[in-house]
């Protein structure tokens, strides 16, 4: 993972940047250099949520994120809702699944569950609530 900082030119430079944002001449007092590339401070957006980047921004393959939109592409991904965990959010693990916490439910009756509470866990991280589950296993035994 790559965190650029800021880094703000003193003085005047011998060349007038361009921005790699707008392509113009940045002519401001300060000028902001991520991925060895300039940008005024307007034009350093993240590239999901257009956000302007005012204290740090996350890069990945030339482009640049605020830090939840960075997360959400290529931090651990939710095994229920596929996306991305934020390391700032408690998150639920089952096993070697991991779980935002209000994903964390019952795919039957969508109850959270909370930590004691019995679940079983399927195959691929799907989890079903004990009572759900033991009416599934009554309801296949009526049928067969
Ligand atoms: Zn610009
Ligand atoms: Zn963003
Ligand atoms: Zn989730
Ligand atoms: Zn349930």
């Amino acid at each position: 993972m790559c965190v650029s900082q800021w880094g703000a030119t003193s003085g005047v430079p011998a060349q007038i940047p361009q921005c790699a944002g707008c392509n113009q001449h940045i002519l401001d007092k300060f000028i902001l250099k991520v991925l060895d590339r300039h940008w005024h401070s307007s034009c350093l957006k993240c590239a999901d949520c257009q956000m302007q980047l005012a204290e740090r921004c996350f890069s990945r393959a030339g482009s640049v994120y605020c830090k939840e939109d960075f997360f959400k592409r290529f931090g651990t991904k939710c095994t229920a809702c596929q996306q991305g965990i934020p390391p700032t959010q408690v998150v639920r693990k089952a096993q070697d699944f991991v779980y935002h916490l209000h994903c964390f439910a019952c795919i039957i009756c969508s109850r959270q569950l909370a930590t004691g509470d019995e679940f079983y866990l399927m195959e691929d991280g799907r989890l079903v609530c004990k009572e759900d589950y033991e009416t599934a296993k009554q309801n296949e035994e009526q049928i067969l």
